[in-house]
């Protein structure tokens, strides 16, 4: 039996083809997929292809297009083997970050994959990223079951755990990574799948949630900054979760501003999340004196959790009613994001 896969082309580069008349740019209609490439029709796989009406830039992408995006896979669920998102690779680490976090006892793989240059030129490496994405959500072990059962980004013959990655290329054909956790599989003459990596959910039954909460704050520490510039950030009538990028394990500067507005912030209810703005490893409360306030003052550590992934689980975490139900989702791994 032919898999079946769904593709759903959401927008970004790799959907565009050169307008002959116009020389720029364009959308072309997914429903013609294989006459732009036509190797589709040689894949042992049965495929349907939906598109977004309008295809975005994935700059413009937000939780309305990822409630979008989930609402077209459980629509969809039962029908198909798996899904290939086809989307802009600059926000796509949000994008499968948040779909990871929505879905809850995912048992199918939804694969999301884009391209630096547009499927219609000649040095296309949207083709390659395309085909072997398809591959992907099409593949069963040998009982059946399909390899793959989690949100995953596959870009230059490499298949990344979705949250867990961040795009780390403007320019290059590589241009996402996943630097705190191993690749999922590498793509060679064959797929090799590091099976004992893959994620398994323990949910008996597949849901999503569709409730974000957008009020959640991002804070990118630098030397010399002034707290006093970010204190909308810590007003709790605007924002419920803060996301701080420290350096380090984890460290910030010693101010009696920050500790006044984090110590306030998190009185009043807030929740704030730690991580660090190195391209890996992990923070670590309490190592130096400059993380003992977070320790001190109940500020969570979110480890190696990368940026993308740390704001949309706030997002998500901060959608729950019960403020225990949100800090146990935001100190834990619940779709194998972080380590701790
Ligand atoms: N700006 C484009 C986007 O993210 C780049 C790409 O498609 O990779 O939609």
């Amino acid at each position: 039996m032919k898999s079946k896969v769904l593709i759903i082309y959401t927008g970004g580069t790799i959907g565009m083809i050169n307008d002959t008349v116009t020389g720029q740019l364009r959308s072309f209609d997914f429903n013609l997929i294989t006459d732009h490439v036509p190797e589709l029709k040689r894949l042992n796989v049965d495929l349907t292809s939906m598109s977004f009406e309008n295809p975005i830039d994935s700059s413009n992408m937000n939780p309305t297009n990822w409630v979008t995006i989930g609402k077209l896979i459980e629509e969809n669920y039962t029908k198909f083997d798996g899904f290939v998102i086809l989307h802009g690779s600059d926000t796509m680490a949000y994008t499968a970050s948040a779909l990871s976090f929505m879905f809850d006892g995912l048992c199918k793989p939804v694969i999301i994959t884009g391209s630096q240059l547009p499927i219609g030129t000649i040095r296309t490496d949207g083709k390659e990223n395309l085909i072997t994405a398809i591959e992907i959500a099409a593949s069963k072990d040998e009982n059946g079951e399909p390899i793959v059962q989690e949100v995953a980004i596959y870009f230059e013959y490499h298949l990344y755990r979705g949250n867990r990655s961040t795009k780390y290329s403007a320019s290059n054909f590589e241009a996402i990574k996943s630097p705190n956790f191993v690749e999922l599989a590498t793509a060679g003459v064959n797929i090799e799948y590091h099976r004992k990596l893959l994620y398994r959910t323990t949910a008996s039954e597949f849901s999503f949630q569709a409730t974000f909460n957008k009020r959640v704050g991002l804070i990118k520490l630098y030397p010399g900054i002034d707290f006093s510039i970010y204190k909308s950030v810590f007003d709790r009538t605007k924002v419920d979760g803060i996301v701080l990028e420290t350096f380090g394990a984890g460290n910030a500067p010693k101010s009696d501003v920050l500790e006044e507005l984090c110590t306030r912030f998190i009185g009043d209810g807030g929740c704030i999340l730690n991580i660090t703005q190195c391209g890996s490893g992990k923070v670590n409360h309490g190592m130096y004196e400059t993380s003992s306030l977070f320790e001190r003052i109940g500020v969570i550590s979110g480890a190696d959790l990368t940026s993308e992934a740390a704001v949309t689980k706030m997002m998500i975490a901060l959608g729950k009613d019960s403020r225990e139900e949100v800090v146990r989702i935001i100190s834990n791994s619940i779709r194998g994001e972080v380590t701790y």
